[in-house]
């Protein structure tokens, strides 16, 4: 099961939440408030992992930047095959799609 962080915008407390994502906001266990916001799009059990994927995503995007499309394709195929995270993969793909013109 995904877990969820949430915060309320009415006592600040942050939570998590054990739910399939259907759109609809948990209200806040401290003070039943229903204006809790999402703290993170992943799973909070991803959260170290999501942190490498911003740092990969950054690089890549550095390297698109400077125009270099096979560094980019290179770093992230290597970074894919390190860092278990379907969002590498789907960078990786995207860039091997990006190539075939
Ligand atoms: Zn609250």
């Amino acid at each position: 099961m995904p877990i969820y962080e949430y915060k309320c915008a009415g006592c600040g407390e942050v939570f998590e939440v054990i739910l399939d994502i259907d759109g609809a906001a948990p209200s806040c266990p401290t003070c039943g408030g229903h204006e809790c916001r999402k703290l993170i799009a992943a799973p909070a059990i991803h959260v170290k992992t999501d942190h490498a994927t911003a740092r990969i995503e950054k690089r890549v995007r550095d390297y698109l930047i400077d125009g270099k499309v096979s560094d980019a394709r290179r770093f992230a195929d290597k970074a894919a095959s390190m860092v278990k995270s379907d969002r590498v993969k789907r960078i990786a793909d995207r860039l091997h799609k990006k190539s075939g013109k």
